[in-house]
C-alpha cells in the first residue's frame, strides 16, 4: 500500500511552490468566446503537464481550441484513468463588479479570488499537482493515468464528441474522473454520476406579410403569437407532464441506490422556497427537488417573443412571434429521440410553424453500483473525514456522454469547488484549503483505484 501520509505531507511541504503554479495559471488569460489567450494557455497547460512528470505531453490542434493530453502508462494489471478538464474559462464582464482584477489571482479570507479558479484550473492542476506529489513520494503512479484538457467547454465544447470519437485508442481508459462544479450546496464532498442533457430549439411562427390593423384585420389574418402560444399549451399540461407524444417512453427509471440517494438530497423545501422567492414550486407530475432536478427532464420556454412591448398601447397584429426554448433530458433520452417526436409534434398540432434545432448534448449517467465507486467514495472519505454524499446526476449538462456513449466507460465527478465559488460570475473563487485538500483526494483517488482487484 502506498503511503498517503508521505504524499500528503509533500504536498503540505509544497504549498508556496503549489500556490505559484495555480497562481501563474490562473495569470494566462483563456477566454474561449473572445479566442483569447487560447493556444497560449493550451501551452502553459502542456508545461504543467511535463513539469508534474507525465509523458507525451503536446498540444493536438482541433477545428476550433487545441486539446492538451499527456499520460503516464506505468502500471501494468492497474486501472487507466482519464481526468479530464478544461483550461478555458467564462469571459470575466461586467469587470467594475470585481474586487480584485481576474486575471491577477488575490487571496481574501482564505479564498483564492481568480477567473477560471475554480472553473476549472485550479481543479484539474489539482489532479496534475496530485501526480507530481506521487511520483515524489513513491517510484511509481499507483494507476496508469491520461489526462485530456479541452479549450472550449465554456461555449459547449463543439469539438469533444467528435474529437473523442476520432481518438478513441489514445484515450482508451478503465473509467474517467472529472473535477469541475461544486460540492454539495451543504458544503459536503460529493461524488458526481451523470448531467441531464440538453436540446435546444427555436419555433417561428409567421402571420401576414406586415404587421397589421388589429381592429381592421384582427381575427381575419392569423395571429403568430396565438400560434405559438396554442402550440406551446399542447406540448405542456398545467400538471407539468410534457404531452408531446411519447417524451417520456425511454426515461430509465430510477435503481433503488438512486432513489436513496436522492432522498438523502432532499434539502428544506420552505428554504428553497424563500431563497428563490417563491410562494409554490411549479406544478410536476414527479417528486422533490432533488428528483425533479436529477431523475427528470425539464422543458422551459426560455423567451417567447413578437409584437408590442413598448410604453401604452399599440393596437397593432403583429406578423411574427418566436419561441426559444431548450429540454432537459435523462438517461436514456437523447436529442435525436427527443428531437424526432418534437418534430412529429408540431407538424401535427401547427404545421405552419418553423423548427430550428440549435445545440444538443446528450445525458450521462453511470450506474451507483459500479466497481469504480466505492474506492472513490474512500478516497474522498480519507481527506474530508466523511461519506461524500453521492449525486445520480446534475441538473445542468456536460458533455459526459462523450466518454460514457462514445468511450463506453464510466464516468465520475469529483467536484473540488466551494459552493459559493461564483463561476461564470465576478469574484470566481476557491477557497485556499479546497484547492490543497483537492490535490490530496486526486492523489488519493489514484491510490485506492491502485488498490482494486483486476
Ligand atoms: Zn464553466
Amino acid at each position: 500500500m502506498p503511503d498517503l501520509q508521505h504524499v500528503f505531507a509533500y504536498v503540505d511541504a509544497h504549498r508556496d511552490e503549489f500556490l505559484a503554479r495555480l497562481f501563474a495559471y490562473l495569470r494566462q488569460p483563456s477566454i474561449s468566446a473572445h479566442k483569447h489567450g487560447i493556444g497560449e494557455t493550451a501551452e502553459h497547460a502542456r508545461g504543467l503537464l511535463e513539469r508534474a512528470g507525465l509523458g507525451g505531453s503536446r498540444v493536438v490542434p482541433t477545428a476550433g481550441g487545441p486539446m492538451v493530453m499527456a499520460e503516464r502508462l506505468a502500471a501494468p494489471g492497474k486501472p487507466t484513468v482519464l481526468i479530464y478538464g478544461h483550461y478555458d474559462v467564462q469571459p470575466p464582464d461586467p469587470l467594475e463588479l470585481w474586487e480584485s482584477p481576474p486575471f491577477e489571482p488575490t487571496i481574501r479570507g482564505g479564498k483564492i479570488y481568480a477567473r477560471g479558479v475554480g472553473d476549472n484550473k485550479g481543479q484539474h492542476l489539482a489532479h496534475i499537482l496530485a501526480i507530481e506529489s506521487l511520483l515524489a513520494s513513491q517510484a511509481e503512479l499507483p494507476c496508469n493515468v491520461k489526462f485530456l484538457l479541452e479549450g472550449e467547454e465554456e461555449i459547449g465544447s463543439p469539438q469533444m464528441p467528435p474529437f473523442v470519437a476520432a481518438h478513441r485508442e489514445e484515450l482508451r481508459a478503465d473509467l474517467c474522473v472529472i473535477s469541475d462544479g461544486t460540492v454539495d450546496e451543504s458544503g459536503k464532498a460529493c461524488v458526481r454520476f451523470g448531467v441531464r442533457g440538453v436540446l435546444s430549439f427555436e419555433l417561428r411562427a409567421r402571420g401576414a406579410k406586415r404587421d397589421l390593423h388589429s381592429g381592421h384585420w384582427g381575427d381575419v389574418a392569423p395571429n403568430p403569437i396565438w400560434t405559438l402560444v396554442q402550440l406551446l399549451a399542447t406540448m405542456k399540461g398545467p400538471d407539468g407532464r410534457v404531452l408531446i407524444e411519447g417524451f417520456y417512453d425511454s426515461v430509465e427509471p430510477q435503481t433503488e441506490l438512486e432513489k436513496q440517494a436522492l432522498a438523502l438530497m432532499e434539502g428544506d423545501p420552505e428554504g428553497i422556497k424563500r431563497e428563490l422567492g417563491i410562494d409554490a414550486f411549479a406544478p410536476h407530475p414527479g417528486g422533490g427537488v432533488a428528483e425533479r432536478r436529477s431523475a427528470w427532464p425539464a422543458f422551459t420556454i426560455n423567451g417567447l417573443h413578437g409584437g408590442y412591448g413598448g410604453a401604452g398601447s399599440k393596437t397593432v397584429l403583429p406578423c411574427e412571434a418566436f419561441a426559444k426554448c431548450d429540454i432537459r433530458m435523462v438517461e436514456r433520452q437523447s436529442a435525436d429521440e427527443v428531437w424526432a417526436k418534437l418534430r412529429a409534434h408540431v407538424a401535427r398540432h401547427a404545421p405552419s410553424v418553423e423548427l430550428i434545432r440549435q445545440g444538443s448534448m446528450d445525458p450521462s449517467k453511470t450506474p451507483l453500483d459500479s466497481p469504480y465507486a466505492a474506492p472513490i467514495q474512500r478516497a474522498l472519505a480519507l481527506t474530508e473525514g466523511e461519506e461524500p454524499m453521492l449525486h445520480p446526476a446534475m441538473g445542468g449538462s456536460l458533455p459526459e456522454y462523450a466518454f460514457t456513449k462514445t468511450l463506453g466507460i464510466p464516468c465520475f465527478g469529483v467536484p473540488l469547488a466551494n459552493a459559493d465559488e461564483a463561476n461564470h460570475a465576478p469574484n470566481e473563487n476557491m477557497e485556499v484549503e479546497r484547492f490543497f485538500r483537492g490535490i490530496k483526494t486526486a492523489a488519493a483517488v489514484l491510490v485506492e483505484l491502485g488498490q482494486m482487484r483486476p
